[in-house]
């Protein structure tokens, strides 16, 4: 079905891609479509096909769908889910940060129909390379709307793991080789995360034979979220919380962020003998890395976690960046990697 990607070192992108200006506005978050009907529908293929291409002709080795048929990572899903008007909005504090509008939960929580099982089975068509698919993760979902009806953060979390549980093995069923959740909020809620937050992960990924991940990130380069980062002193030490109790989980792969941040890096050891998704390119800057940065970055990080469990990545989506930038971040990603992979092909011929 799918081609091997490269043994050692394969290269993937977190999630998203910057969009096409003639499918929504540039440079924006949730920014609206340009087009409506049967016209969207085509225009957001044709967008999905133009970023499989990008990832294939530059080289990455696990190909996503940039996120091109969704207009943000949470509320795209939300939206198809019975149980949450759309009219009946509160502000509420998103992950202790920023306010912000958002729907609210005023019956039980249902998926009437599948969500994305369509798009990724188009996306399956589009390429012999594995493909992955992210969803957001329960807590993440439970941090993006106001509840009336469960008044539990718990109780909402665990039926929106079973939710995307039956999402992710449909997509799956398409042939999605890495189903990956996205869960910013576990760098937040430190407590809950501990208390449900990795159940409900665990249980949004109960059964599947695909690879699964989880995305753990300080969020895309946006001013709410710089401010955030500016506020949390020199070293940034929130994956010591949940990196342990992922190392103890089913997940397969855990996805963090690393160049420009200041994470330490030793806290890769913290999983160890899990596959690590390691950001080497930084997604909140405009300057594009040389593959020898990447590479260095790359292999910083093989102290403490095995070559052939790592995977060299992007801190976080590329969405918000100008179009041009993001392609020439994929090529030295692609780059760096190559370049570490060469190193370590010397050493093991020595
Ligand atoms: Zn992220």
């Amino acid at each position: 079905m799918t081609t091997t990607p490269a043994a050692l070192l394969p290269t993937t992108i977190v999630g998203s891609l910057p969009k096409p200006s003639w499918l929504a506005q540039p440079e924006t978050l949730w920014s609206p479509w340009r087009l409506e009907g049967d016209a969207l529908a085509e225009g957001k293929q044709d967008a999905l096909r133009a970023a499989v291409h990008e990832q294939e002709h530059r080289g990455l080795d696990v190909v996503c769908d940039g996120e091109q048929t969704r207009q943000h990572f949470v509320t795209t899903f939300v939206e198809h889910l019975s149980g949450v008007d759309f009219s009946q909005r509160e502000t509420v504090r998103i992950r202790d940060r920023y306010d912000a509008s958002v729907p609210s939960v005023v019956g039980a929580v249902s998926r009437e129909r599948p969500v994305f099982v369509d798009d990724a089975a188009f996306l399956r068509s589009q390429t012999d390379r594995p493909v992955k698919w992210a969803l957001p993760g329960p807590m993440t979902m439970v941090d993006t709307l106001y509840d009336r009806h469960y008044r539990s953060r718990e109780k909402l979390a665990w039926e929106f793991a079973t939710i995307l549980n039956a999402e992710a093995r449909e997509l799956e069923a398409a042939g999605v080789d890495v189903i990956q959740f996205d869960e910013p909020a576990f760098n937040v809620f430190h407590d809950e995360v501990r208390d449900w937050g990795v159940a409900a992960l665990e249980r949004a990924a109960e059964g599947l034979r695909a690879q699964t991940a989880v995305h753990i990130c300080y969020g895309y380069g946006i001013k709410a979220n710089n401010d955030w980062k500016a506020t949390l002193g020199a070293e940034w030490r929130q994956y010591e919380r949940s990196f342990p109790l992922l190392q103890q989980s089913s997940i397969n792969i855990v996805s963090l962020e690393s160049h420009h941040s200041h994470v330490p890096v030793e806290l890769v050891e913290l999983v160890r003998g899990k596959k690590v998704m390691l950001g080497a390119i930084d997604v909140a800057s405009h300057e594009v890395e040389t593959p020898e940065e990447v590479a260095a970055t790359l292999r910083e990080a093989l102290q403490f976690v095995d070559a052939d469990h790592l995977i060299p990545s992007t801190n976080c989506g590329m969405a918000p960046l100008p179009r041009s930038v993001a392609q020439e971040k994929l090529t030295a990603l692609v780059r760096g990697a190559a370049l570490l992979r060469e190193e370590l092909a010397g050493t093991l011929q020595r």
